[in-house]
């Protein structure tokens, strides 16, 4: 089955072919880097991440391009109160950005383009729309004439006449028409500026964005992302501007993540209702925050609540636990039956695989690709029991191998395998760490009162936990323990 993309443009599900295949070449809208990103911004990064991964796993070769926002009000205000130089302000939240999306497991883009590294190649956009009659200048301001571009609109679904009659409350003066917007602002005193035919001053925001994704990714994008919240105006805006300039299509398949809500409202600075990815990180491990985030479709809301972040917490902790059990039988039964690395999936274990890729096929259906793991986790767990009883039946080594990697893998194609078993592996849940090693105790000690002689003693431990729920399991090469209920 051939991937299935919902375009905004066309609001319905679309079998996904790129220009140039297996060429994809992706924009997602980055941050404004003025201070940490939240846990609503992290949904887009992450989820952008996650559909970037399996595109490269399904045999396609993305260029990914994710811009820094670093000149904004937003940063200028922040700058003006705190006293920090603007410039050392954004610098510090790009790199505050690096170091919370590495810890998520978020790969680096192909590029990240900045902002004000693109003033050239904004000043010459502009001019071009200038030229073809679709801006126009007041007093060092330049304008896109939103009236003058034929489609406008046409993404979000908007109608200009309602557009125009909701915008004449905030008329500003300068303009031709409420409706249009800015794309170069003279500078205000006290304001970065850089020079231009117009005057000193600096780029407006969507025009940031169309320059940026032209300059890297050229006239015609397949994939352009976003949260929901951008679609209106930012996305209608990046659209005039880049097709009013090259006349081609600019975006092939518009895709735009659901808000990450609390209470049910969305997360946002101006709300004042959020968490940055420092304070959740402080409190999750980054496997329990990415597999949160990758646990809603992406276009559904997501609410974010402690309890939320604990089923996730308990959801990774059984993942783990299943794989690295069944790894421990494999150090402990002759591991020259079924090296692990090596194992083919048999058609058993194939079958989760085309679960997954069903799933995520069909608009990246993350729960459902989630759910397929699940499955092979499920049976990962009964055949790990099963060989444990059965340790020389090569078959029956070979299907639990297979199962291991293709667990691993699939995790993998979410960004969430090394985060679970990678550097990761300390921090999630201490206590489950203790009780593993408290367990590891008990069988040390059954084993010393064996070799004394002492069986009561053995036999009493290993009752006493079969009435916790835990039988321990006796193999030529050592003693495992099996938890047989959760
Ligand atoms: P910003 O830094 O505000 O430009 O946002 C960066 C990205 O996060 C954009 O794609 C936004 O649409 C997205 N975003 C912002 N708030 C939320 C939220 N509450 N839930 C999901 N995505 C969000
Ligand atoms: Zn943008």
């Amino acid at each position: 089955m051939s991937i299935q993309i919902y375009n905004t443009a066309t609001r319905q599900k679309e079998e996904f072919h790129p220009l140039n295949p297996p060429q994809v070449l992706m924009y997602n809208c980055g941050p404004t880097v003025y201070d940490y990103f939240h846990i609503g911004n992290a949904r887009n990064f992450v989820v952008v991440d996650a559909i970037r991964r399996y595109l490269e796993f399904s045999g396609f070769r993305v260029r990914f391009v994710q811009n820094f926002t670093d000149i904004d009000d937003k940063i200028i205000n922040r700058a003006n109160e705190t006293g920090e130089p603007w410039d050392k302000l954004a610098e510090r939240f790009i790199q505050e950005y690096f170091v919370a999306a590495d810890a998520l497991g978020i790969q680096r883009a192909t590029i990240h383009p900045r902002a004000t590294e693109h003033i050239p190649q904004i000043i010459n956009l502009v001019q071009k729309l200038i030229d073809a009659g679709l801006a126009y200048v007041v007093d060092g301001n330049v304008y896109f004439r939103v009236r003058r571009f034929h489609s406008y609109g046409e993404l979000s679904g908007k109608n200009v006449d309602e557009l125009e009659e909701g915008a004449r409350v905030e008329l500003e003066e300068h303009k031709e028409d409420p409706l249009d917007f800015a794309l170069w602002k003279a500078a205000k005193p006290g304001e970065p500026w850089w020079e231009s035919p117009w005057g000193r001053g600096r780029p407006g925001w969507h025009i940031e964005c169309s320059a940026m994704a032209l300059t890297h990714l050229g006239e015609t994008i397949d994939i352009h992302s976003g949260g929901c919240d951008l679609v209106f105006p930012h996305h209608e805006n990046e659209r005039a501007q880049s097709m009013g300039a090259t006349g081609k299509p600019f975006v092939r398949y518009w895709l735009h993540n659901g808000f990450l809500t609390i209470n049910k409202e969305k997360m946002s600075k101006s709300l004042g209702n959020f968490f940055t990815i420092k304070e959740v990180l402080a409190k999750y491990p980054p496997s329990v925050v990415r597999f949160y985030l990758l646990s809603a479709h992406y276009r559904h809301p997501l609410d974010y609540s402690d309890a939320a972040l604990e089923e996730a917490k308990s959801a990774v902790g059984r993942i783990r636990e299943a794989v690295l059990s069944a790894e421990k039988l494999f150090e402990l039964i002759d591991p020259a039956i079924a090296p692990p690395s090596e194992a083919e999936p048999s058609a058993e274990v194939a079958k989760f695989e085309s679960a997954f890729c069903e799933a995520m096929d069909d608009d990246f259906n993350t729960p459902r690709a989630i759910a397929a793991i699940f499955e092979a986790v499920a049976d990962l767990n009964a055949w790990r029991l099963k060989l444990a009883q059965d340790p020389r039946n090569p078959a029956l080594a070979a299907d639990v191998a297979g199962l291991i990697n293709l667990v691993h893998r699939l995790l993998g194609v979410l960004g969430l395998d090394t985060l679970i078993f990678g550097e990761g592996k300390q921090d999630v849940g201490t206590e489950s760490r203790l009780a593993e090693e408290l367990l590891q105790l008990l069988v040390k000690v059954r084993k010393l009162a064996r070799e004394q002689k002492q069986f009561a003693i053995a036999d009493y431990i290993r009752d006493e936990l079969a009435t916790l729920g835990i039988r321990l399991q006796d193999l030529p090469t050592g003693t495992i323990w099996i938890k047989e209920k959760e």
